[in-house]
């Protein structure tokens, strides 16, 4: 019996704990986490101080203090049954990394003992060339190491009986260059907090430091185990490169919302347990839009955790599945046909005095504030579209962005109608000429307008990339597989330089003689008519759309290669080496590594496509063939008339005519494939490689799969269905 047919018989086995309690969240939520209330109990006063100042305010703390920290943290997760610790960290690849070594040690004269001290924890040399680095260990050094970083509290993974101490870490090359995702987003946090702070100030002297929230919400598909197996696409890519349609798939929109299918809230309910006891503070579950379609979210947190929380997340998810007979695909784009997933991030600032910058405030003047930092959110993304476009584009992501199922590649923002009106207000109000009296009268009617917005959050825009939801900006257009961290980065980094320019114009009108509060507004006006045209409150999934976008000069970039360009262009190159978050070189290999990224995985989708034809479509399509064939030969010979195998002459041709095209077509595109593989130009490859490979014959070659699905004999079809993987659980 075919893995398809073992799994569908295995299907009904599956035992999925009903009655089983999970523990009160409260009781288990972060006891799995060295977080500051538990370093307390572990800690000297003096090492405690020290790591709290450490991750407050970034200072340093010294070797000594190190170890004092370093055996606190062994003994408590010793007495959690841990042995083994590691690095944590969170290279390019786009998945984690860690490496175990053991607490135990033999002494000098062979003594065995446990033992885990300063340097250990806050330096280790993981084989750097075995990572992503464009480059950059050629030009400078071939070793790179692992760095603690204290302002993401270390954690205990369970992998069976094993329990691993985890500490969070960057990954850097010895010369300095970051070769993660967590190095640059930690510098990113930095400028803008200075740049916001700044610009606070203004309004609120006592504001010290402000800091990026993000809440992200995760979509993903949950399938069979044993139908997953069946799939080598699946395996390989984590996306299905063939399958028709089955009859039904979401167009009755019945699973949106719809109870949870019980196998996969057993799966829920145990990886949220795993999540609680590793203090990530899960606090949505549901059905998504497509059939075996769900998401999650959290309660949001400050940028550095909310992203560490994130990549968490998924490795347990990936984990866990198995236990219940089930995969999680995170991929951005599993099923045609059904929609895809995405990691919607709702960004915003929050000072330290507990104030939400994004969210319209109480009076006048902190509602002066909001408009400052809403208005400054808006020119960033107009000024850095192209930059933050390049920031979500991957492989996985292209099929997806502008596929009439989430926001298109051209990037916008999404105010709604009541903030739109105050914006037409400054900008028809404000002036050179205005006095302390106009001033004050436009806050006050500002202020009014205010409430009203309250009421409009529920009328979101859905299609819209980038969205204000009444007290954050929600970035949509971020895929399900990646690291947040790579577009919090860019878009820190765009907020921060806003904020400083910002911070510039106000401060010489000021010393010009204004008045601090019309020169904010005025700057703010300025603002508003120069990026007016990045603002959109239509349907942005229309063809309409598309064509007033191009009228505007709002890029559309399709394509990741292309859209990668805007990495290394002049402004950008100066934008993140004058915040310093990159260097020239740093984005150079950032860039190399994403067209990498991109060429490798449509070469190996390419490679299972063509390996699936010969191996697994053809052969039971060739058996059926024959089948037909032989019947027709026999029926003829027997002297029936040709009315008596008419159908299976029709279905003949057809199952031919589809096999030869298949097979023609698979020949050909490993023909393009060689011509790829010998560019020596890495961006140029990529770009051969989307046009001459992916658009010239992945669809092409699907079409004539899939109508060999229909055609062929079920029983003899090795592949599971989409009906089996999106509907059986
Ligand atoms: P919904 O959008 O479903 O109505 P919410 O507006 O409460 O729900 O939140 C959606 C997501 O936005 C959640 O993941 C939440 O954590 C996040 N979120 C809410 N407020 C903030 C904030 N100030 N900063 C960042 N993320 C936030
Ligand atoms: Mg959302």
């Amino acid at each position: 019996m075919s893995l398809r047919f073992n799994a569908i018989a295995e299907l009904h086995t599956y035992n999925t704990d009903v009655g089983k309690i999970t523990p009160k969240i409260t009781e288990v939520f972060g006891s799995h986490v060295f977080n500051l209330t538990t370093a307390r109990k572990f800690l000297s006063d003096e090492a405690y101080k020290s790591l709290k100042a450490s991750i407050n305010a970034g200072q340093k703390i010294d070797r000594n203090v190190a170890n004092q920290i370093a055996t606190g943290m062994r003994a408590w997760a010793e007495a959690k049954g841990v042995t083994h610790y590691t690095h944590w960290f969170q290279p390019l690849t786009g998945t984690t990394a860690e490496k175990h070594d053991s607490f135990f040690t033999l002494k000098g004269d062979g003594t065995p003992i446990e033992e885990f001290d300063g340097g250990a924890l806050i330096q280790q040399e993981p084989d750097a060339s075995s990572f992503p680095n464009g480059g950059l260990r050629a030009t400078f050094e071939a070793r790179g190491y692992t760095a603690w970083d204290p302002s993401s509290p270390p954690f205990i993974v369970e992998i069976g009986y094993g329990r691993t101490l985890c500490i969070p870490t960057i990954f850097i090359s010895y010369t300095g260059e970051s070769l993660d995702y967590k190095a640059p987003l930690l510098k990113s946090i930095d400028a803008l907090n200075k740049a916001a702070v700044d610009v606070c100030n203004y309004f609120d002297r006592n504001v010290e430091k402000v800091n990026a929230t993000l809440g992200w919400e995760q979509e993903y598909f949950v399938v069979d185990e044993g139908l997953f197996n069946a799939r080598p696409d699946l395996v390989m890519t984590g996306r299905t490169v063939y399958g028709h349609n089955s009859a039904k798939n979401q167009q009755l929109e019945d699973h949106y919302f719809g109870a949870i299918p019980e196998r996969v809230y057993a799966f829920m309910r145990d990886f949220e347990n795993e999540c609680y006891k590793l203090g990530i503070p899960l606090r949505t579950r549901h059905n998504e839009v497509a059939p075996a379609q769900f998401e999650c979210a959290p309660i949001y947190e400050e940028i550095n955790l909310a992203v560490d929380h994130n990549t968490l997340l998924m490795d347990t998810m990936s984990r866990i599945a198995p236990r219940h007979g089930l995969r999680v695909l995170f991929h951005e784009k599993p099923f045609a046909g059904v929609n895809g997933s995405g990691k919607h991030n709702n960004w915003s600032l929050a000072t330290d005095t507990g104030v939400n910058l994004l969210a319209p405030g109480k009076t006048p003047k902190t509602n002066l504030m909001f408009l400052t930092f809403f208005v400054n959110t808006i020119k960033a993304v107009h000024d850095y579209a192209d930059v933050l476009r390049a920031s979500i584009a991957s492989a996985p992501n292209d099929h997806r962005l502008g596929a009439n199922e989430a926001p298109p590649a051209i990037i916008s923002v999404f105010i709604g109608e009541y903030l739109t009106k105050v914006l037409n207000e400054v900008k028809d109000r404000v002036s050179d000429k205005m006095d302390e009296q106009d001033e004050s009268m436009l806050k006050l009617d500002i202020h009014k307008t205010i409430p009203e917005l309250f009421q409009d959050n529920t009328d979101r825009n859905r299609t819209s990339p980038f969205a204000f939801t009444g007290n954050k900006f929600e970035f949509r257009a971020v895929g399900s597989t990646a690291n947040c961290a790579n577009p919090m980065t860019v878009l820190n980094t765009i907020m921060a330089q806003t904020l400083k320019q910002f911070k510039k114009e106000v401060d010489a009108l000021i010393e010009k003689g204004e008045k601090k509060e019309i020169a904010i507004m005025q700057v703010i006006r300025e603002y508003i008519i120069s990026s007016e045209k990045i603002l959109f409150e239509g349907d942005g999934y229309s063809e309409a759309w598309e064509k007033e976008a191009e009228k505007r000069g709002l890029p559309n970039l399709k394509t990741t290669p292309i859209a990668l360009d805007a990495m290394v262009s002049e402004k950008n190159t100066k934008l993140f080496v004058s915040n310093g978050i990159y260097s020239h070189a740093e984005l150079e290999a950032r860039h190399e590594i994403e067209l990498e990224k991109y060429i490798k995985k449509v070469q190996i989708e390419g490679r299972i496509m063509g390996e699936m034809a010969t191996s697994l479509i053809l052969p039971p399509a060739i058996r059926y063939q024959t089948l037909l064939s032989q019947n027709i030969r026999g029926l003829k010979e027997a002297g029936l008339p040709e009315s008596a195998y008419a159908s299976q002459k029709q279905i003949l041709n057809k199952i031919s005519e589809h096999i030869n095209k298949a097979g023609d077509l698979v020949e050909k595109m490993i023909e393009a494939r060689k011509i790829c593989n010998a560019i020596e130009d890495t961006r140029t490859k990529a770009i051969a490689y989307e046009s001459q490979v992916k658009a010239a014959f992945f669809d092409q070659i699907r079409y004539h799969v899939d109508k060999l699905e229909l055609l062929v004999d079920d029983k003899e079809w090795y592949l599971s269905k989409y009906r089996e993987l999106l509907f059986m659980r």
